[in-house]
Parts: structure tokens; sequence; C-alpha cells
């Protein structure tokens, strides 16, 4: 019962750390810290059954003792975080995948990947189904973690049919909850951090693009139970809740007394105009769907953000 996570000391990596130490595993964290964070899991420093140690992922990974389980999910996730690290983000997603499916193999353990939404592009169809091939743009600013996130469902396959490897892979849509970055350029936390200083809120585009924000608890909750699954194929975790960023900016500002101006901004390239996970798949199979509203999910989003904010 011991588990490796990479990226691990991220948003969505310490909440699934605090998940598995719930369930009883031991885990250790492997981080480069580029967009993860100490204080993550802070929390968890006395922890006898927990153990962070700083490494990059896309260099040979050395983890003496038994692991039962490696989680990769090691990679800068929002866009302004892998256009500034683009090829940090493709080595990650390829020498680092090979390295965690490697250390997986040799352990004989487990292995599940964070895949995500993105391996879907722009998509031409809407919801999205595992099915879906997508509609990726390989040379454009966000093909380094698209194509790189699909090197890795690719190399998963890979370990899975050749070494016979029992492989996960989850795609995940956007999910939003405390431990983000304030600063990590991604819509939620940009608007607060906006609505909080005071300063005009960044409408990319026209408004109209659509996405779809799952809780972060509801996320881990698929991802648990896709990890004790039997599943090898990629599996959708996201909300379904499908909501213009118009009408998500709105639903920001209701949590101000005073929010400051909307102003419009060119639409970042290859930016998708639709996002929207079928679940039909988790639902069938794991017996899972979304719990927590948009509404009880950002009260508790804004307080942490309210409180980083005071604290800076
Ligand atoms: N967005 C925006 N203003 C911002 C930040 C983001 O309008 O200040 C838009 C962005 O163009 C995209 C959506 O909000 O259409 C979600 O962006 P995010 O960076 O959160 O993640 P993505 O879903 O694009 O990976």
């Amino acid at each position: 019962m011991r588990a490796v996570v990479t990226g691990g000391a991220g948003f969505l990596g310490s909440h699934l750390c605090d998940r598995l130490l719930a369930e009883g595993w031991e885990v250790l964290v492997l981080d480069n810290f580029i967009t993860g964070a100490k204080i993550n899991l802070s929390h968890l420093a006395k922890n006898k059954k927990f153990k962070l140690q700083k490494a990059d992922v896309s260099k040979p990974l050395k983890v003496a003792g038994k692991v039962g389980y490696v989680l990769h999910l090691a990679s800068p996730a929002s866009p302004p975080d892998y256009l500034k690290h683009p090829v940090a983000t493709m080595m990650v997603g390829s020498v680092g995948t090979r390295n965690a499916l490697e250390l997986a193999l040799a352990k004989k353990a487990k292995f599940l990947l964070t895949s995500t939404s993105e391996c879907y592009g722009d998509p031409e169809v809407s919801p999205q189904p595992e099915e879906y091939w997508g509609h990726v743009n390989p040379i454009g600013p966000r093909g380094v973690y698209d194509e790189a996130k699909r090197f890795s469902e690719a190399l998963t396959m890979a370990y899975y049919r050749y070494h016979g490897v029992d492989t996960h892979i989850v795609r995940i849509f956007n999910t939003y909850g405390p431990r983000m970055r304030l600063n990590d350029g991604r819509a939620l936390p940009n608007f607060v951090f906006q609505a909080l200083s005071g300063i005009p809120m960044t409408i990319y585009g026209d408004g109209k693009q659509t996405r779809s924000f799952c809780y972060v608890d509801d996320l881990v909750e698929g991802i648990y139970r896709l990890m004790k699954s039997d599943e090898h194929l990629p599996v959708n975790i996201g909300n379904p809740q499908e909501i213009t960023i118009l009408e998500f900016v709105d639903r920001i500002r209701k949590h101000f007394t005073n929010p400051p101006p909307l102003v419009y901004k060119p639409l970042p390239e290859d930016d998708p105009k639709r996002r929207c996970p079928d679940i039909t798949k988790a639902k069938r199979l794991l017996k899972w769907e979304p719990k927590v509203s948009l509404e009880e999910g950002l009260k508790v989003t804004m307080a942490y953000f309210k409180q980083v904010f005071a604290n800076r």
C-alpha cells in the first residue's frame, strides 16, 4: 500500500495525496515545484506515512522499496504555465511519462496517468465522449501540452499492451477548488484576483466559449474509483454542467459587493470554443457523477482565495 505520486505538490496532486492517506496508503511525492508548492502539503509534514522528495521526473527516477501504485500527475496544467514552460511540459509528458511507467514496470505496480480534455483540442463534437479522437493543432502554442498528453496516453497503452502493466488513464476536464494558485492564469483564479484587487476582469474573446467546471473533491472521488477499477482505456472525469465564460464571470461577480468592470482581450490562439465531458462511461463503469454544485464549490474556493489574498 505505497503510492508514488509525481506532481503531488500541485493543486490536484495534493488533494489526491490527502485521499490516498485517508484510504491507508503510504505516499511518496516526487515534485520539482515548477508549478507545485510545498505549502499545499505542509499539513502532512508530521504524517509518518507521507514523504516529499524534490525530483524532476523527466530525469531517471530512483525510488527504493516497494511501490504498489504510480500516479503520474506531474505537468504544468494551466495554459499560461505551459506556455511559459513549453519544453519542460513536453519533456514531463514524454520522458517523464516513460520514467513513471518504467518505475511501475520495475516495481510491478499499477499505474494511473492524469490526461486531459485537451486531448480533444478544439472539439467538433460536444459533449466529448472518450471515443472522439480530437481536433488538435500539433504546432500551435497549446500543442506542447495537448500532444505531450496524447503521447502519454499512447505510451501508457503501449506499456499496458506490450508489458502488461495494469494502467489507467483519466481525462480531466476543468477543475477548481482550494490550493489552485491565485496567479496560475486560469479563468477562475484570474477573475478572483482581479475582483479582489479592484482591477478590470479580463474576458478573452467574446466570452461565449464554454467550459464545464468540476469541484476538486468530485474529481478526486472519480480518480480514486478509476484507480481501483479494471478499466484500461481513458475515462472522462468532469462536471457536465456547461457554461459560457460570460456566465461564469457573472457567477463570480455575485460574490463581491462592488465588482470591477469587464474588459475584453483577444482570444488566445487555439482556445477551445466548447468543452463539456460526456460522462456516460464514468457513470456506467465507476458509478460516479459529480455531486458538488458550482455554487457550493465556488463558495468554498472563494473563501480560500480571499484568505490567500489577505495573507500574501
Ligand atoms: N479566460 C478568460 N479570461 C481570463 C482567463 C481565461 O476569458 O482571464 C478564458 C480562456 O480564454 C478560456 C477559458 O476562460 O476560454 C478557460 O481558460 P483557462 O485558462 O481556465 O483553461 P482552459 O480551459 O483554456 O485550459
